[in-house]
C-alpha cells in the first residue's frame, strides 16, 4: 500500500492503493510503519510523501461511514485518522507532502499534517465532507485555520469551496507549485532549503488577530443561520474550529469527534452518505456488462436554443470538440455568443485561467450545412418539440452520418418508438435528456428504447459521465422520470391555488421543506407555456391525473408567462426578478373559484406540504412499479439531482420509507378519497406495505 524508497537521504512514501488511493484503515496503518521504519533509518534526512504525479488520493474511502453510525465506531474512526496524521505532524525528521489532483477531505487533512506542502499544477483542493453532513474528522478544522488563516478556512470548510493550485499557494496552503513531472524535485528542494519541521498544530500567526477571527466567525454565523437546521455538520465545524482557537489544538480535536459521532446519529446526514452512494449506483445497468461504449472523439449538437446551447456548453467544459447545427443562423449566432461571454465571464471572475478558456472555445464550431456534422461520433438533437421536425432531422443525420455514429434525442416528452419510426437503424436511438440549463445542471435521463442497442445505451452513459453529469437509465415512458413526478407536483400546486392558499405560501411551504425554491417561482422562471405544454402530452398518456386547472391555462391565454414576460403566478418589475403579489393571478384564481362555485378556504402550511410532497411519492410508486426506473435508489438520485428534492430528505422514495410505508399508503388513501384517483396508491406501495 506504500512503495518505500530511499535515494539520496530522502524517502519517498508513495500511495500505492489503485485506482484512486483512498484512505483506509489498512492504509494508515501502513503509512505509520512506513514512518517509523524511515525515522529509525539514519541515513534518512528527509521524507515525502506523495502519490501519483496527477494524482495523490480521492480522500477516505466513503465506505467507512457506512461502518460508523454508532457513535462509539465514529469516534473511533475519527480518532484512528488523528492519530496517524498527528504522527506525521509529530515526525523528528522533516516530512514534506508532494501533492497532484484533486485533494479532497482527508487527503488534504494528511497533507497539512506534514511540515511543507509542494503542489502539482492544476491541482483542486477542497473539504467537501460538508456536504455529506459530517465535519472534518482528522484534523482538519486544527490545521486549515493555522495554515491559511480562520475567514480562508471557514470558507472551505463550511461551503466545500474548491481552490486551485495558485490561489493555494497564494494563501500558504502550500508551499511551492509546479508541474507533475516536477513534484519530487520540488519536494526534495524544500527539504534541502527548509530548516526544519514546522509542525501546523503550532503554528500562530495567522490566527491571532482577534478582530479578524471576530469577523470571520460572525460571517460564519450568518451563514449558519441561513442554513437548514437538519444538518449540524456546519455548528460542529465551527465548534471544533472555536474549541481549539479558544482553548487547545487537542481540545478542538475531541470535538471533531464527538461532532462527527453526532452529525452521523441524524438522519439528514444519513441520507446525505445514502445519496452519495445512490448517485454511484445509477450508472451500472443490468445486462449491460458486454457492451462497450464507443469512444466520442467529436460530438454534435442540432438546434442552438436554449437546450442546445447549454448542452454544446457542456460539452466543451469537458473538453470535447462540438459542432452546432441551426436551421436559423441568428440562433447560432446568439446561442455561440451566450457560450463565449459565460466562459469570459468565468475568466473576469478568476475561475477559469485565460489559456484554458481560449482552449476551450477554440473547440466550438457552428454550421449551416449539414455536411459540417458528417465526422461526430455522436449527435444530440435539441430542435423544436415537435413530432414531424424532429423525425426529419432525424432523418438528416442519418443520411448525413456514418452509420456507427449514435443519435440522442433531448425530447422532454415524445416517445422515442415515434421517433424511431422511419429509421434505417433505430437501434442507434437513445434518449439523452438534459435538464436546464443545461451545463450546469447534473442529471442526464439516458432513455432506453427496448431496441436500444447496449452499446449505443453504453456511449450515451459514458459520454454524460465525461460531461460530468449523473446519468440516470430510464425507460421510454412518457414524462420519463423526472417530469413525471415533477408536473404532477406543479398541477398539484395550481389546485392548492384554486382551492384558495395563497401563492407565497405555497412556495414557502416548499421552501420549508427543503426545495431551493417553490413550485410557482420556479415555474415563473421555466415559462408556464412549457407546463401547458407538457402537460397536454401527459394527460393524455395518464388521464387519472387530471385536468391542469384553469388557474395556469388562463394565466397562459392572457399572457402570463413568467418572468421573460413580466408576469407569471407572480409580477415582476423590470429588470427585477423579486417575486410580487400579481393582481392579475389574484382576479383570474377568483374567476376559476366562483365559476366552480368553489368557496376558498384556509389550507395551512402542513395541508400544502402533505399534498404536494405525497403527490410525488405517489406518482414514484407508479414509476418503480412500471419499471421506468431499474431501483429505488436512482428514482432518489434523479429527484435530488435533476428537481431539487432535498438532499437532506435522500430522495423522493427515501423520504416514503423515512415516513413509513404504512403511513404513506393510509396518507394516500385519505388523499384519494378527499381529492380523486391522482392520488390513488399503486399496487407495489401495498405489496411493500404489506410485505413489511
Ligand atoms: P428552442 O425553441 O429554444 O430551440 C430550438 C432550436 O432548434 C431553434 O434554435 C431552432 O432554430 C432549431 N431548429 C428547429 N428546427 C430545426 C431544423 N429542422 N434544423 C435545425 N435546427 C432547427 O427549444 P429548446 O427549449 O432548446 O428545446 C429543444 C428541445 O429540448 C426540445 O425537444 C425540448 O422539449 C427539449 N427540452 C427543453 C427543456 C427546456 O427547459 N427548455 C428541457 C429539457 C428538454
Amino acid at each position: 500500500m506504500i512503495d518505500y524508497t530511499v535515494t539520496g537521504g530522502v524517502c519517498v512514501l508513495r500511495l500505492d492503493a489503485p485506482p484512486l488511493n483512498m484512505i483506509t484503515f489498512g492504509l494508515l496503518d501502513a503509512l505509520r510503519g512506513a514512518l517509523r521504519r524511515a525515522s529509525g533509518e539514519p541515513g534518512v534526512r528527509g521524507i515525502v510523501i506523495t502519490g501519483g504525479p496527477d494524482h495523490f488520493s480521492a480522500g477516505a474511502d466513503v465506505a467507512l461511514l457506512r461502518a460508523a453510525t454508532r457513535a462509539e465506531d465514529a469516534i473511533r474512526t475519527s480518532r484512528l485518522f488523528q492519530e496517524a496524521f498527528q504522527e506525521v505532524e509529530d515526525s523528528a525528521k522533516p516530512v514534506v507532502a508532494a501533492v497532484a489532483g484533486r485533494m479532497m477531505g482527508s487527503a488534504l487533512e494528511l497533507a497539512v499534517a506534514c511540515h511543507y506542502r509542494v503542489s502539482a499544477r492544476p491541482a483542486r483542493f477542497s473539504m467537501p465532507e460538508v456536504t455529506l453532513g459530517i465535519n472534518p474528522g482528522a484534523g482538519g478544522t486544527q490545521r486549515l485555520p493555522r495554515l491559511v488563516g480562520l475567514e480562508a478556512a471557514l470558507r472551505m470548510l463550511l461551503a466545500g469551496e474548491a481552490i486551485d493550485a495558485d490561489r493555494a499557494l497564494a494563501l500558504g496552503l502550500v508551499d511551492a507549485v509546479c508541474d507533475g513531472d516536477e513534484l519530487l524535485d520540488r519536494a526534495r528542494a524544500v527539504l534541502e532549503s527548509r530548516p526544519g519541521p514546522r509542525r501546523t498544530s503550532r503554528l500562530t500567526e495567522k490566527v491571532q488577530d482577534a478582530a479578524a477571527n471576530d469577523a470571520a466567525f460572525e460571517e460564519a454565523g450568518k451563514r449558519l443561520a441561513r442554513g437548514r437546521p437538519e444538518i449540524i455538520a456546519p455548528k460542529k465545524i465551527l465548534e471544533a474550529v472555536r474549541a481549539g482557537l479558544d482553548e487547545s489544538v487537542e481540545t478542538g480535536l475531541v470535538k471533531e469527534q464527538t461532532g462527527f459521532a453526532e452529525c452521523m446519529d441524524t438522519l439528514a446526514t444519513r441520507n446525505l452518505i445514502y445519496l452519495f452512494f445512490a448517485t454511484r449506483e445509477t450508472g451500472k445497468i443490468d445486462g449491460l456488462a458486454g457492451d462497450r461504449p464507443t469512444g466520442v472523439a467529436r460530438a454534435a449538437v442540432i438546434g442552438m436554443g436554449s437546450m442546445g446551447t447549454g448542452i454544446a456548453h457542456a460539452v466543451i467544459l469537458a473538453g470535447v470538440p462540438v459542432v452546432v447545427l441551426d436551421a436559423d443562423a441568428t440562433a447560432l449566432a446568439r446561442g455561440a455568443e451566450r457560450i463565449r461571454a459565460s466562459v469570459r465571464k468565468r475568466v473576469d471572475e478568476g475561475k477559469l485561467a485565460t489559456d484554458r478558456a481560449d482552449g476551450m472555445l477554440a473547440l466550438l464550431s457552428t454550421t449551416a450545412e449539414w455536411q459540417g456534422v458528417a465526422d461526430a461520433d455522436l449527435v444530440i438533437e435539441a430542435v423544436f418539440e415537435d413530432v414531424p421536425v424532429k423525425r426529419a432531422v432525424i432523418g438528416r443525420i442519418e443520411a448525413a452520418c456514418r452509420p456507427g455514429a449514435v443519435i440522442a434525442s433531448n425530447t422532454s416528452t415524445i416517445s422515442l418508438d415515434v421517433l424511431a419510426e422511419g429509421m434505417h437503424r433505430p437501434e442507434r436511438l437513445v434518449g439523452m435528456h438534459f435538464f436546464n440549463p443545461a451545463h450546469r445542471m447534473p442529471l442526464v435521463e439516458v432513455i432506453r428504447r427496448d431496441a436500444t442497442a447496449g452499446g449505443v445505451l453504453a456511449t450515451a452513459l459514458a459520454f454524460a459521465k465525461r460531461l460530468r453529469k449523473t446519468p440516470v437509465v430510464v425507460r421510454n415512458r412518457e414524462g420519463f422520470l423526472v417530469n413525471r413526478l415533477f408536473l404532477p407536483y406543479l398541477k398539484e400546486a395550481f389546485r392548492l391555488l384554486e382551492e384558495g392558499a395563497q401563492a407565497q405560501a405555497i412556495d414557502a411551504a416548499m421552501v420549508e421543506f427543503g426545495f431551493p425554491m417553490g413550485p410557482f417561482v420556479l415555474i415563473d422562471m421555466a415559462g408556464l407555456d412549457i407546463l401547458v405544454m407538457t402537460d397536454r402530452f401527459l394527460s393524455r398518456a395518464f388521464p387519472r391525473h387530471g385536468p391542469l386547472s384553469q388557474v395556469a391555462v388562463r394565466l397562459v391565454d392572457g399572457g402570463h408567462l413568467g418572468q421573460k414576460t413580466g408576469s407569471g403566478v407572480y409580477r415582476y418589475e423590470k429588470g427585477d426578478r423579486t417575486p410580487l403579489p400579481s393582481e392579475a393571478t389574484g382576479r383570474i384564481v377568483a374567476q376559476v373559484q366562483q365559476e366552480a362555485g368553489r368557496t376558498p378556504r384556509d389550507v395551512g402550511t402542513d395541508g400544502i406540504t402533505r399534498r404536494l410532497v405525497l403527490r410525488m411519492v405517489g406518482e414514484a410508486f407508479h414509476v418503480m412499479a412500471e419499471g421506468v426506473a431499474q431501483r429505488e435508489s436512482d428514482l432518489d438520485a434523479a429527484t435530488v439531482l435533476g428537481m431539487g428534492f432535498p438532499g437532506f430528505r435522500g430522495g423522493v422514495m427515501k423520504h416514503a420509507r423515512d415516513l413509513g410505508l404504512s403511513k404513506v399508503l393510509a396518507d394516500l388513501e385519505s388523499l384519494t378519497a378527499q381529492c380523486g384517483e391522482r392520488f390513488l396508491p399503486s399496487g407495489l406501495l401495498r405489496e411493500m406495505e404489506g410485505a413489511g
